[in-house]
C-alpha cells in the first residue's frame, strides 16, 4: 500500500522568521494526523532552520533543487551532500519552473536524480505537460519523453523509491487544476511507462503525485483518485490552514 505524500513547495516565498513561525503552528495543526507523509519544502537559506525545528517531528524537510555535484567551484550551487547533512530527505527535481526560467531539460534532471539517489535523498521528479501540447493531443508523448530521459538508466529498486509528481503545467498557480479523471489518467499512464522501465512491482510502489492548483475544495477528489499517490501543493502550502486541510483530505 503505497503512503500518501503532500508536500509544500514554497518556491521563493519566507523568510527565514517566517518559515520557523510558520512549522512550529503546522506541527501543532498536523499533531494525530496518521497514515500520511507530509513534506516542506522552504527555500535554502530556510532549510538549516526549519530543519533544527522539524527535528523529532513527523513533518519531513526537502529542498527545491540541487546540483549533481558533491563540491566544487560552482558558483550558486548547493550539492546533495550538503542538503542531506542538514536533514533533507527529499529533493524537488525538474520543476516546471526550473525547466521555463533556469533552462533545465531531462538530461539535467537525469544526472540530479541519479545523484540524489547517490547520497540517499528522495528525488521528487516532475514532470507536465504545456497548454498547447495538451490541446494538440500530445499530453502522452511529452510525459513519456518526460519520463523515459529525466529517469533513465535507473534500476526498478531506485524508480520504486523515488516520487513522481505530475505538473501540468497550465495547472501551476492558475487556480485552473487538472480534472481529477485527467490527473488519473496521465498518472495510470506514468505508472505504466514505469512497469515497462523498471518491471511491475517499481510500478506498484512508486509514488506518483499530482500538482497544479490543490486547494482544500478540491483536494479530496484528486487524491481519492487510484493513481494518484499524494500533492505537490505551491499556493496553497503558504498558509497553515489550507494546507492541514489538504493534509486531512488524503
Ligand atoms: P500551485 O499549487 O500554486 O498551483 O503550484 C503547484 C506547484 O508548482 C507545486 O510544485
Amino acid at each position: 500500500m503505497r503512503i500518501p505524500l503532500l508536500a509544500g513547495n514554497w518556491k521563493m516565498y519566507k523568510t527565514v522568521a517566517e518559515a520557523v513561525e510558520f512549522v512550529r503552528r503546522l506541527k501543532e495543526a498536523l499533531s494525530g494526523v496518521r497514515g500520511v507523509e507530509v513534506a516542506v519544502c522552504p527555500p535554502f537559506t530556510a532549510l538549516y532552520a526549519v530543519a533544527r525545528e522539524l527535528a523529532g517531528s513527523n513533518i519531513a524537510l526537502g529542498a527545491q533543487n540541487m546540483y549533481w555535484v558533491e563540491e566544487g567551484a560552482y558558483t550558486g550551487e548547493v550539492s546533495p551532500v550538503m542538503l542531506k547533512e542538514i536533514g533533507c530527505r527529499y529533493v524537488i527535481l525538474g520543476h516546471s519552473e526550473r525547466r521555463q526560467y533556469f533552462g533545465e531539460n531531462d538530461e539535467n534532471v537525469n544526472a540530479k536524480v541519479k545523484a540524489a539517489l547517490k547520497h540517499g535523498l528522495v528525488p521528487i521528479v516532475c514532470v507536465g505537460e504545456r497548454l498547447e501540447e495538451r490541446e494538440a493531443g500530445h499530453t502522452e508523448e511529452v510525459i513519456a519523453g518526460q519520463v523515459r530521459r529525466s529517469l533513465a538508466g535507473l534500476s526498478g529498486t531506485e524508480l520504486a523509491g523515488l516520487v513522481v509528481a505530475y505538473e501540468p503545467v497550465w495547472a501551476i498557480g492558475t487556480g485552473r487544476t487538472a480534472l481529477p479523471e485527467d490527473a488519473q489518467q496521465v498518472n495510470a499512464f506514468i505508472r505504466h511507462l514505469l512497469a515497462g522501465m523498471g518491471g511491475r512491482e517499481a510500478a506498484r510502489q512508486v509514488r506518483i503525485q499530482y500538482g497544479g492548483s490543490v486547494k482544500p475544495e478540491n483536494a479530496a477528489e484528486l487524491l481519492g483518485q487510484p493513481d494518484i499517490d499524494g500533492a505537490l501543493v505551491g499556493g496553497a502550502s503558504l498558509k497553515v490552514d489550507s494546507f492541514a486541510a489538504i493534509v486531512r483530505a488524503a
